[in-house]
Order: C-alpha cells, then sequence, then structure tokens
C-alpha cells in the first residue's frame, strides 16, 4: 500500500522487495551474514532443519554461514574437529565448567590460572555445590593427590598466567587418563594453536592422547586487533561437543558477526604476527637478563625460567609474553614508577594487539604458594620495532630504578 507522504513507496515494500542480486560474487574473505531471524520456505521446511549438526541454519543464535566459516577454521587450526563461539575468552571457560559440573562434583585448575577464571570456579560455582582444588602446575604429584572419584574436569594451562611457568603437559595429561571420570581441558590461549597441537599430546604408556577440549580467548592472537573480545571452544569427541553446544544454546551465548569478521579478518595473519612478537619479546627478554635490576626474566624460552625444559620439549615458538621480577631493594612504588615512566608501553590488559603494554602484579595476592619477594611487571610485546621498546625500557629504567640506590 503507498505511503501518503513518499507516493509509491511504503513501508511493506521496503521490507518485502523482490530484488535478489546476482549470485557468483566471489572475494577473498567470505561475507558477513547477519540474523536473528532466519526465514523457512515453508513450514515443511521449518519442521525439517535441524540446528544441532549444522546441516542448515534455524536462529541466528545457533550461527550463521560466517559464523560456521570461522569455527571451522579454528577447529582446524587447533587439530579439533568441532567448534563454538562464545562472547569473551572467560565465557568460553564458564561454558565448559557449567557444562561439565554439577553439584558434588570436584574442578581442579593449577594455581598459576587465568585469575578470572579461578574467582569463577571459587564463588560462582561454589554456589551451585561444585568444590575447587588448585594444583602446583610445575609438579605431576600435587595434580595426583588432589584427583578423587569426584573429580570430573581437570582444566590445564600453558604458560601459566603472569609467571609463565611452562607445565609438563604430557605428564599431567598422564596422571588425569589414570582417572577415566576425569574431562581434561586446556586452556590454550597462550599458544593459539600455533606453539603447540593440543589434541596430539601423548601420555604414553598406551593412555588415550589429547586434550578433551580447548579454549582459546579469540581476543589475543586471532583477533590481533585489541578490538574484539570473543572466544572458542574446540573439540574432538563428537558426544562432548554436542553436550557443550546443548548448554552453550541454554545459556545464550552469542557472539556479533561483525566481530566473527574481525577475526576472520585477523586469522590469516596471525602466524606472521605470532612469530614477529615472538622474536620481539625473546630479544627483550635477552636484553632484560643482563640488566642489573632485574633479578628473574619469565619466558619459558629462557634457560633457567621455569619449565623451559618441557617447552623445549614441545615447542619451538613462544607468544609475545615476558615477566620482569624485579630487585627486592626496590619498593613497589618504585616499580610502578618504572610502569608509569613507559612510554610506548601503554597500561593495559590483555595481549596480542598491535600494542605493548605493561602491568604491575603482585604475587602475593594471586597465589597460594608462596611467591618470591619483589615486584614484577608482565610486559606483552605487540608490533613495534623493538629497538624503540628496549630504549623505553632503558629510559624508564635510568630514571626510576638507579643503580646508584643498590
Ligand atoms: C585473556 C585470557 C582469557 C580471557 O579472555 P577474555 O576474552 O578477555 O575474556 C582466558 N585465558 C587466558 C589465558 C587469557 O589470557
Amino acid at each position: 500500500m503507498p505511503d501518503r507522504d513518499h507516493p509509491g513507496l511504503s513501508a511493506t515494500d521496503l521490507i518485502h522487495h523482490p530484488y535478489v542480486a546476482p549470485a557468483g560474487f566471489e572475494a577473498v574473505m567470505p561475507g558477513v551474514h547477519k540474523g536473528s531471524t532466519v526465514l523457512f520456505r515453508d513450514v515443511a521446511d521449518l519442521h525439517s532443519r535441524q540446528w544441532k549438526d549444522k546441516s542448515g541454519y534455524t536462529y541466528g543464535l545457533h550461527g550463521t554461514p560466517t559464523s560456521f566459516t570461522l569455527e571451522e577454521r579454528l577447529a582446524t587450526l587447533e587439530g579439533g574437529r568441532q567448534c563454538l563461539l562464545t562472547p569473551s575468552g572467560l565465557s568460553a571457560i564458564s561454558l565448559v565448567d557449567l557444562a561439565m559440573l554439577q553439584a558434588g562434583d570436584e574442578v581442579l585448575l593449577p594455581d598459576n590460572a587465568y585469575g578470572p577464571g579461578k574467582d569463577f570456579a571459587q564463588v560462582e560455582l561454589a554456589r551451585w555445590g561444585v568444590r575447587t582444588g588448585f594444583y602446583d602446575s610445575q609438579d605431576a604429584r600435587t595434580l595426583e593427590a588432589l584427583i578423587t572419584p569426584a573429580t570430573r574436569l581437570v582444566w590445564l594451562e600453558a604458560a601459566g598466567s603472569v609467571t609463565l611457568e611452562f607445565p609438563d603437559l604430557t605428564g599431567l595429561l598422564r596422571v588425569c587418563r589414570q582417572h577415566p571420570q576425569v574431562c581434561v581441558a586446556l586452556d590454550n590461549t597462550w599458544g593459539a594453536g600455533l606453539a603447540f597441537n593440543p589434541f596430539t599430546l601423548d601420555p604414553g604408556e598406551g593412555l588415550r592422547s589429547g586434550v578433551d577440549v580447548s579454549i582459546h580467548a579469540l581476543t589475543k592472537y586471532p583477533s590481533g586487533g585489541a578490538d574484539v573480545l570473543m572466544g572458542s571452544v574446540t573439540t574432538v569427541d563428537e558426544a562432548l561437543h554436542l553436550r557443550l553446544k546443548l548448554s552453550h544454546m541454554r545459556l545464550g551465548l552469542g557472539v556479533g558477526m561483525d566481530d566473527v569478521a574481525a577475526v576472520l579478518r585477523g586469522l590469516p595473519s596471525m602466524p606472521l604476527r605470532y612469530a614477529a612478537q615472538d622474536r620481539s619479546a625473546r630479544e627483550i627478554a635477552q636484553w632484560a637478563l643482563r640488566q642489573p635490576q632485574v633479578v628473574r626474566v619469565l619466558h619459558p624460552a629462557m634457560p633457567g625460567s621455569p619449565g623451559h625444559e618441557h617447552w623445549s620439549a614441545l615447542c619451538t615458538r613462544a607468544a609475545g609474553l615476558l615477566s620482569l621480577q624485579f630487585h627486592p631493594r626496590y619498593s613497589v612504588e618504585q616499580v610502578h614508577a618504572f610502569v608509569d615512566a613507559l612510554r610506548l608501553f601503554g597500561i593495559g590488559y590483555s595481549w596480542g594487539g598491535p600494542m605493548s603494554l605493561a602491568v604491575p602484579y603482585d604475587l602475593r595476592t594471586m597465589r597460594r604458594h608462596p611467591a618470591p619477594a619483589g615486584a614484577l611487571v608482565r610486559l606483552c610485546i605487540g608490533l613495534e620495532e623493538t629497538a624503540d621498546l628496549i630504549g623505553d625500557l632503558e629510559q624508564a629504567l635510568r630514571t626510576c630504578l638507579p643503580l646508584a640506590s643498590v
């Protein structure tokens, strides 16, 4: 029906238009398909389509061609078969917890796990009657000692958060595989699917290889732009995937297709960015080892860094992260002044983006095991010139942590 103010055009015509763009548009990047509603040809079509096996489209929350494409690529990247997208890396962690655990169960995490994931377990899961235990990622015996028949989920993380200890992943997996009721989930954000393959880790002794679930904060390397929050949950087992998928659906975890497109855009350059940030971080770690103000450089590729031998046995690549532990003679205030004096490093969370970042941490508030004295600064290395970053660190060291005061 024509609109009185716009003869010839009606509101209905704006919605029901006959034009269909010609098929056959080929481009390097896939299209960005958005939709909450998915239209069906008729009622029979509505009733016939399945969302669980991804053979068709039913509702935006169940995915569009754009999100299916990203899921497929991430599964391939991590050596898995199925993948689910979540609104953040943290929601990927909480989805696995909620899908795998119920009242009376126990979940075990490394003491150096990503902090908000520990917090989710200790506070939210506790309210639902799930107990949480923490093991020392560098000592498989502490994991073995904690596993009971109620243990249903064990988290692995390599390298550890902030302190970057690299665990003996195959040794920890071997302990878990002695207990068939245990589901093994890995936070693979640091490895990004590039440093090692979580689904081929071999625990030996004829035990089943690979972790069961790999989660990934796409916010970090896959996006690479410091402008997207997203997570993924990758599996190889169809039944396990379905269990996660049903919880994912019931929790209503959707992602925006513009964000999915941004991650798809970041993926092709990820191996190059990962390699460049790895190279730069190692150069900065080597420089830091020569600074008298620094008592320890935490980076798994540096000999003397905790778990270096486990990293060497499994990987040749590393993420562009390192932490500097300063001499205990420097006060926390002096170390904070050092961070404030940095000009190129931004002060902020996350990593894997273009800009280098620095965050000071107080380990005493983060760990059960007694932490070493001295303040610690975590650096994430971006894509700036390495020499400029070293120059920046040098000027801040010189002005805020002078050698004369040692
Ligand atoms: C950042 C991060 C997460 C959480 O990702 P968000 O998208 O920020 O929620 C989880 N695990 C690790 C290891 C991370 O670095």
